[in-house]
């Protein structure tokens, strides 16, 4: 289904769009817009669940201790969750774009049982390694690219200076700077990574170090970094 339709979708006010954009691009919003609030984008694997290596099956998901409830804080104060993430585990041919189905599915039990949700999901299977169609080096939307922030703030009408990005990669922060957010905060205990993470801040970009989303979002919404409108 091309953007086009999606939009379209959109604009006639369907409830959930849900699909592949094309073979390796994975984009899931709801109806509405945000009407120039500020998100956080969330990568999903080490942030919100258990990063196992290549998660595609719903009995691998282990959401880590209080990403639910942090993610229904950010629910509750209006703030949009949008989930960015690489699935070069579909490129290499590991599973399919079922499984990954089959993994958000499980996801959004969990959150939905702690009262929270996910505003939007968006997904790159392409990979410099990838079998097929899905061979493509450094796609736009591939991160450290911030292809899927540009979509996700373009489409959504998501307030980009206002925004942050949680991630337990590096190249998470680096789309997220590449994108124009207000800051990223890493969950890491590595002291390198905290480092190479800490190089990125500039006078537009705060960096943030955590162990856990939990301590992420309690930081960023004591701290004001991260606000809803009123
Ligand atoms: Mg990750």
């Amino acid at each position: 289904m091309s953007l086009k339709v999606i939009i379209e979708a959109l604009s006639r006010g369907i409830s959930t769009i849900h699909m592949n954009i094309d073979v390796g691009l994975w984009f899931e919003c709801g109806a509405k817009a945000f009407g120039g609030r500020p998100a956080l984008f969330l990568d999903r694997d080490g942030v919100i669940i258990a990063d196992t290596g290549y998660v595609g099956r719903a009995e691998n998901v282990r959401v880590l201790d209080g990403a639910a409830d942090a993610i229904a804080r950010c629910n509750s104060l209006g703030i949009p969750i949008v989930v960015v993430t690489n699935q070069s585990g579909i490129g290499r041919g590991y599973y399919g774009w079922e499984g990954f189905e089959a993994v958000q599915r499980e996801v959004s039990t969990v959150l939905v049982a702690a009262g929270a949700h996910l505003d939007a999901v968006l997904a790159c299977a392409y990979h410099a390694e990838g079998c097929g169609a899905l061979r493509y080096a450094d796609h736009p939307w591939r991160k450290p690219n911030p292809g899927m922030i540009d979509m996700a703030t373009k489409r959504l009408e998501i307030d980009r200076s206002r925004s942050w990005i949680v991630g337990d990669r590096v190249d998470d922060l680096v789309a997220g700077r590449a994108a124009g957010l207000a800051g990223g905060t890493l969950i890491a205990s590595d002291s390198a990574m905290r480092q190479a993470a800490a190089s990125l801040a500039n006078p537009n970009f705060g960096i943030e170090t955590t162990h856990t989303l939990a301590e992420a979002v309690a930081a960023l919404i004591e701290t004001g970094r991260l606000a809803a409108d009123d």
